[in-house]
């Protein structure tokens, strides 16, 4: 059973999927953890991910039969990935590895989760008698949107909407959802900013007004977010089977801890990891690698979260630009012991104050697993260019953070535990900041898609499909709309749609 953070209502799995947040405002969260033996680790090593992924995901979602997850999950991973591992684990030297998270359709780690959260969805509407189409909405910065747009494309009975901010996203990332195909999906750009776009959506989310209309088009609307458990569940799995290709390889012993280091920015990935240990992956330290907005830095290391007077950087790793880690939620419930009340009032505060602080014990707790650590844009930018001269490994801007915040840990701890660095997106996502940190002098001069051609040829990687056809496409959606008219625009949408 699930229950929320905020509150004692005990829900199924599937449930907790349909809704997303909890009525009183909390995340679900698993009320007790599956525990994986050993041998059932070891087991993993000889299986392909799908199989991984049923042995997890079946588990922690005891309301779902084998045979749909089996299903769900080959619709999920079958197609759409580059390389057939799907999670594929790259040594760097002897005791570092990158777990590459971005081998799916929009080239960043958002696709592990959103390739199977429609199907999780569907199955959840069917268990629990939901016969209307799912419409999710989504206002994204950038990466979300296109990542929701690619896993429900043509998911029968579902139907995606996303709100982007007219000049708020980079150009290859509004072609790369402005060229999104399918008959169930649609884009929306907003004159205005992301603020704009995400409180149209919440507003459209709490009018009655706009249920009814739905309603009475058989439609129900849902999110795509990641406080949605339905987005964290499939994250757990690819941390038992970096772990299963560890004992596969040979590099480590069953049994012996491995840490893993995480660039984070709504903290949903490395809770998933946290998750993962949880239910008995053997993990000795979560390292949670911030960018110059540090405030999770500050809070591992102080106990204080404070988000008062604290400037809002823009920087080349964008998706870990967040000062509010909304999954942060789901660890501060746990270090409370599981007291909804405790972990409601610290959310109050964070609300009302902008700030919260956890009490002595909870902060032992907190460092008794996790480390932490934080790279600006210099020491970022020099680690791609060091993990690329010196191991012939080209990384993403939201890599390197982790990455030179490993090597910092690893100088300061004498940590001797294998390290895995989390890798959450294609260096081609950010050809730019990635070909200015390799030594190009020129970036300036170029777009994005001539960077990634000169990436390609500088170092003989090869650049994505992708990115290389993504200019030759049609444009299929181009509505504009005010940002107080964005109901209205989806209204009138639907009808010519
Ligand atoms: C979303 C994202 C992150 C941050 O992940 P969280 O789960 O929000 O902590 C890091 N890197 C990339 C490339 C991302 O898209």
């Amino acid at each position: 059973m699930m229950r929320s953070t905020r509150g004692s209502e005990r829900v199924q799995p599937s449930q907790a999927i349909l809704r997303g947040l909890a009525p009183d405002g909390g995340l679900y969260v698993p009320e007790t953890f599956p525990e994986f033996p050993m041998e059932t680790i070891t087991a993993l090593a000889d299986m392909p991910y799908e199989s991984r992924a049923l042995q997890i995901l079946s588990r922690f979602l005891p309301d779902f039969t084998e045979e749909e997850l089996k299903e769900a999950i080959h619709g999920a991973y079958g197609t759409g990935f580059d390389d057939a591992r799907i999670a594929p684990l790259v040594k760097l030297d002897d005791a570092t590895y990158a777990l590459e998270l971005w081998h799916g359709p929009t080239l960043a780690f958002k696709d592990m989760a959103l390739q199977l959260l429609p199907y999780l969805l569907m199955l959840s509407a069917k268990k629990n008698g939901e016969k209307r189409e799912i419409f999710i909405l989504v206002a994204t910065s950038g990466d979300t949107g296109k990542a929701a747009l690619e896993g429900f494309l043509d998911v029968p009975g579902t139907r995606c909407a996303v709100f982007y901010p007219q000049d708020g996203v980079s150009r290859a990332q509004r072609l790369q959802m402005v060229t999104t195909g399918g008959r169930n999906t649609h884009v929306i750009a907003v004159r205005g900013n992301f603020d704009d776009a995400q409180s149209g959506v919440k507003q459209i989310f709490g009018s009655n007004e706009f249920a009814s209309v739905m309603n009475e088009q058989g439609r129900v609307l849902s999110s795509a977010n990641s406080i949605n458990f339905g987005r964290l569940v499939p994250q757990i799995v690819y941390y038992f089977s970096a772990y299963a290709d560890l004992i596969k390889t040979g590099q480590i012993q069953p049994g012996e801890e491995v840490n893993f280091c995480v660039p984070t920015g709504n903290f949903g990935d490395i809770l998933a990891a946290d998750y993962a240990r949880r239910a008995g992956l053997p993990v000795g330290r979560l390292i949670c690698a911030s960018n110059t907005n540090k405030v999770l830095t500050d809070f591992i290391e102080t106990g204080v979260y404070d988000i008062s007077n604290r400037p809002f950087y823009k920087t080349v790793a964008p998706s870990m630009d967040i000062l509010i880690s909304s999954n942060l939620e789901r660890l501060i419930f746990t270090l409370t012991g599981n007291d909804p009340l405790c972990t409601a009032d610290l959310m109050r505060q964070l609300s009302s104050e902008k700030r919260y602080q956890i009490d002595g014990e909870m902060l032992r707790r907190l460092q008794a697993v996790y480390a932490c650590g934080y790279a600006d844009e210099k020491a970022l930018e020099d680690e791609i260019s060091r993990r690329w001269h010196e191991n012939n490994y080209l990384m993403d801007t939201h890599t390197a953070v982790a990455s030179a915040v490993l090597r910092k840990y690893v100088e300061r701890t004498g940590d001797t535990r294998k390290h895995v660095i989390v890798s959450t997106a294609s260096p081609y996502k950010f050809g730019p900041a990635v070909l200015r940190s390799i030594g190009a002098l020129d970036v300036d001069t170029m777009d994005d898609f001539e960077c990634c051609v000169k990436l390609s040829a500088l170092t003989g990687t090869r650049e994505p499909d992708v990115i290389k056809n993504l200019p030759g496409l049609p444009v299929r959606h181009d509505m504009v709309c005010d940002r107080d008219k964005m109901s209205e625009a989806l209204i009138e949408m639907l009808k010519t749609r």
